[in-house]
Parts: structure tokens; sequence; C-alpha cells
């Protein structure tokens, strides 16, 4: 059985064909820069190497032929016949409170989703293009939707409500949402299965470190309070993002500078121009962070030590929200990569429990490992993230419980 998992972006279309008896990849790729003269298509198969070559592709619609085209290929290709591919499970970043668990796509579900435009202006409108895309292509073959906010739904209502008025709450949805949430489920998972326990018995935080983060405590395999909020600008210290400011500071920058006039230039300055960006001048990379340390650089000291310092605050505030943790989990590009920020994030933690082998964090490996002491009461876990499987695994769930 073959589940295709699609993900599509305002400009891109990226795709991960998974054999699911073993669960293994088999095609995948990606075409960014639709619309535009630069547009290309990167793609590999188990039986092809990485090609990758510009193309001419105006619009989600024509993207997803080009992809389905090359998987039907007699030469390229890795499927005889779409009715090889069992189920397409489409990545939806906002699911507003409309979803709270993965669905299979129907008519009334798409009218749904078309509700939540407004929440996510840049990213659903796309999605919804690569779903009527792919329904054009794959006519028939069941379509499945699973949501980034999804797996957050259990949040008590005191943890994802903001103390504005009600009535914002009531008319807008403003409300905490999550995201990373197909992440932070992975890894919560696969932390139960190694520490050979029941999830309804454990009590787990997860960091998702990487271009965005996000921290997440989890109860029974409940989240019970996340780090990012109405969007994912809220929360730590990111790349480019400032995570928890003053709320304040929004409105006195509309006072004092005509520039920040609306939403979009105060978007662009908090999303794309902040976080290990903003404070250093350099970048958002940890990598060019970490080497400009090494030099010497001040401003990349203290934009690392920030974004340490605020991973740390959220771990220790959702040790005190779980009242213990059984184990720290790290995931995403800083978290499974980065020994530095792993070892600067568990210093002075052990009053909670929590202490780092800096041996073993140092070791290198693409490999699920323990990073604590033995004595360590909190186990501390690197578990690289695998969204795409999780979709198809949930594309999967979800097609079998409605045959
Ligand atoms: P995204 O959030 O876009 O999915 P990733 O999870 O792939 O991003 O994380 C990308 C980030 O991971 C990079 O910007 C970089 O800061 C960081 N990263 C990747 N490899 C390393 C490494 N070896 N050392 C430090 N940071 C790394």
């Amino acid at each position: 059985m073959k589940v295709l998992v699609v993900n599509c972006g305002s400009s891109s279309v990226k795709y991960t064909l998974f054999e699911m008896g073993n669960e293994k990849k088999i095609a995948w790729g990606l075409i960014e820069c639709i619309g535009l003269p630069e547009a290309f298509y990167k793609r590999e198969t188990v039986k092809s190497q990485e090609r990758k070559e510009s193309v001419k592709v105006a619009n989600h619609t024509e993207a997803v032929e080009l992809i389905i085209n090359e998987l039907l290929d007699k030469n390229k290709g890795i499927i005889s016949d779409v009715s090889e591919i069992a189920a397409v499970g489409h990545r939806i970043v906002h699911g507003g409170d409309k979803f709270s668990k993965s669905v299979l796509i129907t008519e009334k579900v798409k009218e749904q989703l078309k509700e939540c435009f407004s929440i996510a202006p840049l990213h659903t409108p796309a999605h919804y293009a690569g779903i009527v895309a792919v329904e054009k292509m794959l006519h028939g073959i069941p379509s499945v939707l699973v949501f980034d906010t999804a797996f957050h739904q259990t949040m008590p209502d005191y943890a994802y409500m903001y103390a504005l008025p009600y009535e914002f709450y009531e008319k807008d949805h403003i409300r905490r949402y999550g995201f990373h949430g197909t992440s932070h489920n992975y890894v919560s998972q696969r932390a139960a299965v190694l520490l050979n326990q029941p999830l309804s018995d454990l009590k787990l935080i997860t960091a998702h470190l990487g271009n965005g983060s996000s921290i997440t405590a989890i109860e029974n395999g409940k989240v019970i309070d996340t780090s990012m909020g109405f969007t994912p600008l809220q929360g730590v210290v990111m790349g480019t993002r400032c995570g928890d400011i003053d709320p304040a500071i929004i409105a006195y920058l509309i006072d004092q500078y005509p520039e920040y006039k609306d939403g979009k230039t105060l978007n662009d300055l908090m999303n794309k121009k902040s976080g290990l960006t903003g404070v250093s001048g350099l970048s958002a990379d940890m990598r060019d962070i970490l080497k400009a340390i090494s030099e010497g650089n001040k401003k990349a000291q203290l934009a690392f030590n920030m974004l340490v310092y605020s991973i740390k605050k959220y771990i220790s505030a959702y040790y005190g929200v779980l009242n213990d943790a059984d184990a720290l989990i790290f995931t995403a590009g800083i978290g499974e990569n980065s020994a530095p920020v792993r070892e600067a994030v568990c210093k002075n933690l052990n009053a909670l429990g929590i202490e780092l082998d800096a041996e073993k964090n140092k070791e290198r490996s693409s490999e699920e490992r323990f990073i604590s002491t033995n004595n360590s009461k909190v186990k501390i876990i690197i578990i690289p993230t695998n969204e795409e499987l999780m979709i198809a695994r949930e594309s999967r769930r979800v097609i079998g419980n409605n045959e």
C-alpha cells in the first residue's frame, strides 16, 4: 500500500511517496518558486538519483500535474498506475478550532477549510489549491487532511485563552492554537516506545527546535500547553521570529514609526527580521551563529544566550505545569544537530532532575538516542522528527476507519 504525502506552501509543493508495508519513502521531491521565472523541480526516488532542473509552472495545479506525471513516467517513474496510491495525505498548517483531528476530505470538509482562510492567509489558500489539483489528477483516491494544530486541541481553556475581552475569542477565534503538532505527536509516540511505557503513563516535554521552534507539555498523550500561539510567532526566540515580546511594543512602534502602520509591515518585522537574525545582524542559521561566537562576535553570543534562555524558561514552566516529567525530547534541525544548544539549555536544570551526559550529547548520529546521565531523573532523548511519515500513518488510519 502506497500513500502520497503532499505539503503545499504559498509558492511550493513538496511530496513524499511512502510504501507503507515497511514505511520507507520511495519517491520524494519539491517544486519551488511556483509562478516565477526561477521555478525549479528537484526530485529523487529509490531507483534514481537526485535531479534538479528549471521548470515553467504557473500554479499549484501545474506543479501537481508535473509531479504525478513523473511518478507515472515509464523510465523515471516509480508507479505504473495512479490506483497504486491508496491515499493522499495533505499537510495543513492551520485547522483553527474546526478540526481537532485528521479528516477524510469531503465537500463539507473543503467548505470548512475555506472558512480557515482568514486565520492563515498565506498557507490555507495554497493548501486548498493543492487539494483541488490532487483531486483532479487522482480522481477517486481518498485524501486526508492532517493539521499542524490538531494535536494541540486538547489544551484546557485556561491555557489556550488570551486575557483579551471575551468577544475577540467568540467573534475572531483569537486563542492559542499551537503548531508543529504532527512533529510533537510523532516524537511523543516514539518516546513511549523508547521508554517502553504507554503514552498514557507519561509526562513529556517536547522541544521542536528548527527555523521555527516550539515546546510542548504532554500528559497521558494529550497536550496540556504549547509555546506557539494564535500564530507561529509566539514562544521561544527563533531564527527570524522574535517569540514572546511585550505586546505594548507593537503599539509603541505604531505610534513612533510611520513605516509600521499596518499588520503586514509589523508581521514582517517580527516574523522575518527578528530572532537570531535581528539580534546578531548576521544570520538565522544556528551554524553561522556558533561560528561567529567562536570568532568572538558579541551580538551572536547574545542572540544564542537569548534563544537558549527562552527555551529553558518554557521547559521549566512546563515541568511545573506537569508537576514532573519523565522525559525531555529534542527534535528538528537544531534539536537534533546542535550539541552546544542542547548543552546550554540543559545546564543548571539539575534542580528539576534534568542531567545531560556531556559525552553522549556530543556524539554525532542521526539515530534516536538517550543523552541523559544514568542518574538523571528526567530522561533526555534526541528523536529525529518525521512529519511526513506521521501524515502517511494518519492518512492510512483515517481511510481505514472510513472503509
Ligand atoms: P524547519 O523549521 O524549516 O523545518 P529545520 O528543522 O530543518 O527547519 O531546522 C533548520 C535549522 O536547523 C537551521 O536553520 C539551523 O539553524 C539548524 N541546524 C541544522 N543543522 C545544524 C547543525 N549541525 N548545528 C546547528 N544547527 C543546525
